[in-house]
């Protein structure tokens, strides 16, 4: 690893004033929230900044707080473990915190953060190994096209097949989450949705539309009054791993029995961003939770959600996969 310095600003301006406007420069000034996934990456030489500017002085970006209009606002420094066992975001926002329980161990979860964890880079082996220059280090081939792609895209992939390895952007995806994106000329708002880009989209080298001299400060999801949700994921082990694919379900329903009136479903593990699927969530609108004709719909959600997959020569056993975890995650919400 190179040396660095290691600014240690106590307030949020003072963060902001060592970040670069620059684009070239990028890559020279890193924010340091837990340091899981940054100085993983500057050990292996993926980057080397020249100066880390640590978050965890700047009091107050630690806090998960329900605003008087139910709105749930979470600070980027909230360790996933905090959120995990928040217990208004464990009852309203239940996706959220299932996400959250999900990532890696209980030493991960302690750790890492919310704003560090929605900006990790990908997990592929390819763009992980130094020594493969693949296009999302600025090379000019994915590797794992042609390679070894099991962990890979099936849908929304090329020229890049990273998956996102959040497992909290799906489930906030799902809730309509909104993130504030803070700079020393202001700030700017936008749905986490957005924040994320595709490979085709813009720069392959990145996978979010911050801006260098920005910082994630705050995520806020809005009150789902009659919501219910649940987050689904599905490893390649008994501990700890990332999503070989996953599913967000939120559904609104009423009545006796249940009937659904809205819906949202987000997949996991298996795009380059976390995959909304509004048609497929539509599919589920207007059927009793736990009826034989829910069933059906749950089925008819599992084949649109994977309208348009492309599988690699190693991962079309994500399709089913996904399909299966739709039709659970429905069962999970009916049976509560
Ligand atoms: C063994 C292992 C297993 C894991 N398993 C999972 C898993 O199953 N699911 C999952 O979702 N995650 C998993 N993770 C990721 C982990 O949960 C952390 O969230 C992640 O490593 C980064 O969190 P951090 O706070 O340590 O961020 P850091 O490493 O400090 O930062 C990560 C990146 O985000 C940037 N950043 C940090 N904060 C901000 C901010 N506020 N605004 C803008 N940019 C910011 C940094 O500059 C850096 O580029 C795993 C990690 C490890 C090491």
């Amino acid at each position: 690893m190179k040396a660095f310095e290691f600014a240690s600003p106590v307030t949020l301006d003072q963060a902001l004033a060592e970040l670069p406007n620059d684009v070239a420069k990028r890559d020279s000034v890193k924010l340091f929230a837990g340091g899981q996934d940054l100085l993983t990456e500057m050990k292996e030489h993926l980057v080397e900044p020249t100066k880390l500017v640590n978050l965890k002085r700047v009091p107050g970006l630690d806090r998960i707080e329900l605003a008087p209009d139910g709105t749930l606002v979470i600070g980027c420094l909230a360790t996933l473990g905090a959120l995990a066992e928040h217990a208004e975001t464990k009852n309203f926002f239940t996706c959220v915190a299932e996400a959250a329980r999900s990532v890696g161990s209980a030493q991960i979860r302690s750790q890492g953060t919310v704003g560090g964890n929605l900006n990790q880079r990908p997990r592929c082996w390819y763009y992980r190994n130094e020594h493969a220059p693949c296009l999302k280090k600025g090379g000019t081939e994915c590797f794992a096209y042609s390679g070894l792609n099991k962990y890979n895209a099936i849908l929304g992939g090329g020229p890049s097949y990273i998956v996102h390895p959040s497992d909290l952007a799906t489930a906030l995806v799902a809730l309509d989450a909104q993130v504030t994106l803070r700079s020393a000329k202001g700030e700017r708002t936008m749905a986490l949705e957005k924040f994320y880009s595709l490979p085709s989209e813009g720069d392959v080298t990145r996978e979010t539309v911050l801006e260098p001299a920005e910082i994630l400060t705050h995520v806020r999801v809005p009150a789902k009054s009659g919501w219910q949700s649940t987050y689904l994921k599905f490893k390649e082990r008994g501990s700890y791993d990332f999503a070989l694919a996953a599913v967000a379900v939120a559904v609104k329903s009423d009545g006796a029995p249940r009937t659904i009136r809205d819906a949202r479903l987000v997949l996991g593990g298996v795009a380059p961003k976390p995959w909304n699927v509004p048609k497929a969530a539509a599919a589920l609108v207007g059927v009793a939770l736990g009826s034989a004709e829910g069933a059906a719909s749950s089925k008819r959600a599992g084949e649109l959600a994977v309208v348009g997959a492309e599988p690699l020569a190693h991962n079309a056993y994500k399709v089913p996969l996904v399909q299966g975890l739709i039709v659970k995650a429905i069962e999970a919400l009916a049976a509560r």
